[in-house]
């Protein structure tokens, strides 16, 4: 492994990242969060810029043009005023008053029609409450309707002395229960001699119906601010509900600043606000159009939301398709995985299904083609172990078999009889051998061939199986001479199967070379003794009594019990 495999390893090992499926995840997800996040930003960056320039551009709209017809309205409403005062009716009026006291005819004639003239103008014109007109002086000469003129602003002696026109600020006008304000314009005689003042009250009807049209949608509203931060008119709220409000300095010298593009401040009803003001030329004050901030960028956090659930959406989608992924690429992994501990665990009955390509497909088909070559090696030597066990048991029993006969050998009846013997003697049993000898062979042989010798021997061995039991052993114990061990046999039992042997030889005919001949045998018999579980003490009473039988004229059979004393041998 290089160093940077290794720094890698560390890091995903420190991560946590051991599975490939956590590692495709993990990479999934990062390599479509990043981009998306960074796309998603610059989109919603791009998006809220232009909303807010929207929001902003709208709200100087409504502020401007309601701050413009406002002057425009307060424009006109001087020249209506201004027409009224320049009326001949009105300089004459108050020509004729000069010269002729209130009292006389005259002068009540020049009244009653300069009142009467104030009505006619007034009577049109919804934004006037009342037309008042004034002597050099200050003195009230008439007005219009017939309440008198004690509701003139405080300043009103101030706007006297101006030259062209004055105006006042607003009030509240408790008797008509809404704000106004006066406006006045000197009257003048032809020669440019100052009659007097024709002032006129004005109420904000037309402002507000002006406010109504500028505001956009419920939400939004169009504020009048004086300079001293008295909301006066609202496109939402009747005056007489922002009579006590006020705006705190801050708020309205913000307002006030005309290089401001927005103000974010708290409304008279203390709602937060975006707002764009507009100064109002010939009045001090400042049309503020606004919004609240939640409404104003309700589409920004709305678009915030989309973005963030698109992310989600975004994020959730290519996690499965990642988690999927990852399984279609572990599980061929995973189930060589499981193959492979089931081989280490000895088991080769593994087939793992080979799917997709690539290098998984080809580390399957390795894998698989290893099992079953594994798979015959175990088969072959399990095979070659069967011949070779096969092959030893037929050693076996060559080695304990004479080859000549197929009787047990020597060897291997003496192993036998030592193990009965000592069995016998343990657990109390019977055990008897006889030894058998066949009689005059060398005759025999001398008479019809040594292979006719063979065959005798051969016949005699069948002889013997068939006149013993299963349980009972018989063996070639020597050229022609067989020893025959018999379980659980008393000597007289013994001896009965001698006789049995004895005759049966006897009686069977032999078939050597197409001619029949016949043979003899002579037989000892003897039983283990009581106290003895030697095998050779046995052997050696039955050759006794065979010996004795050989010598007592053959093909007999003698027991060991009448063996003359000199023979036999003691245990
Ligand atoms: P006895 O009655 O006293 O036993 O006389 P015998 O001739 O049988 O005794 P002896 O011991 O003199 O001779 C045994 C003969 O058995 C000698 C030998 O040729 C023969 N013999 C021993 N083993 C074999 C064999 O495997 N095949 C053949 N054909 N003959 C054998
Ligand atoms: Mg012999
Ligand atoms: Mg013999």
């Amino acid at each position: 492994m290089s160093p940077w495999e290794e720094n890698i390893a560390r890091l995903l090992r420190g991560i946590r990242l051991h599975s490939i499926k956590q590692k495709i995840l993990v990479f999934a997800l990062v390599a479509t969060l990043i981009p998306s996040l960074a796309t998603t930003w610059v989109s919603y960056v791009q998006n809220k810029r232009s909303l807010t320039q929207k929001v902003t551009e709208q709200l100087h709209n409504s502020s401007g043009q309601a701050a413009r017809e406002i002057d425009l309205w307060l424009k006109e409403r001087f020249i209506d005023v201004r027409v009224f005062s320049s009326s001949y009716v009105v300089s004459e009026s108050l020509e004729r008053l000069r010269v002729a006291p209130l009292e006389s005819v005259d002068g009540r004639e020049a009244l009653s029609s300069l009142s009467d003239y104030l009505n006619s103008v007034r009577e049109p014109f919804a934004d006037y409450e009342k037309l008042v007109v004034l002597d050099p002086a200050g003195g009230v000469i008439t007005t219009s309707g017939t309440a008198g003129a004690e509701d003139l602003p405080p300043e009103w002696a101030d706007m006297m002395l101006m030259e062209h026109s004055a105006q006042s600020g607003v009030y509240w006008d408790q008797a008509l229960e809404t704000r106004v304000m006066w406006i006045a314009v000197p009257i003048k005689a032809a020669d440019d001699r100052g009659l007097g003042t024709l002032t006129a009250k004005l109420n904000f009807q037309a402002i507000d119906e002006v406010l109504a049209r500028f505001t956009r949608g419920e939400a939004s509203e169009v504020l009048v601010i004086t300079q001293r931060g008295n909301p006066i008119l609202s496109s939402r709220s009747p005056s007489s509900e922002l009579r006590e409000t006020r705006l705190p300095a801050r708020t309205v010298e913000a307002l006030f600043d005309t290089t401001a593009t927005t103000v974010n401040y708290t409304d008279p009803r203390g709602e937060h606000v975006v707002g764009a003001a507009t100064l109002v030329p010939t009045l001090d004050w400042v049309v503020a159009a606004q919004i609240p901030s939640d409404v104003a960028f309700a589409q920004v956090a709305r678009l915030r939301n989309v973005a963030t659930g698109l992310l989600l959406a975004l994020l959730l989608g290519v996690g499965l398709l990642a988690y999927t992924l990852g399984l279609i690429i572990v599980r061929p992994l995973a189930r060589l995985t499981q193959g492979a501990s089931r081989v280490a665990a000895g088991d080769l009955d593994v087939d793992v299904p080979v799917v997709g390509g690539g290098e998984v497909r080809y580390l399957t088909e390795v894998f698989n083609d290893m099992v079953a070559r594994l798979k015959q090696g175990r088969e072959d030597l399990a095979a070659s172990n069967a011949t070779l066990a096969l092959q030893n048991e037929k050693l076996e029993r060559l080695s304990i078999t004479d080859g000549l006969t197929m009787l047990y050998n020597r060897r291997h009846i003496m192993e036998i009889l030592t193990q009965e013997a000592r069995r016998s003697r343990r657990q109390g049993y019977p055990l008897s051998v006889l030894m058998i000898d066949v009689d005059s062979f060398k005759l025999f042989n001398d008479t019809h061939g040594h292979l006719a010798g063979d065959e005798a021997l051969k016949q005699v061995s069948s002889m013997l199986l068939e006149s013993t039991r299963d349980v009972d052993f018989v063996a070639r114990y020597g050229g022609e001479e067989f020893l025959v061990m018999l379980r659980d046999t008393e000597i007289d039992g013994a001896v009965h199967v001698a006789e049995r042997i004895r005759s049966c030889v006897e009686e069977k005919p032999i078939n050597v070379g197409g001619t029949e001949a016949h043979v003899t045998v002579s037989i000892g018999a003897a039983a283990l003794p009581k106290k003895s579980d030697d095998p050779e003490v046995v052997i050696g009473n039955a050759d006794a009594a065979m010996y004795q039988a050989k010598r007592s004229g053959r093909n007999r059979v003698v027991r060991d019990g009448d063996v003359k004393p000199q023979l036999r041998k003691e245990a």
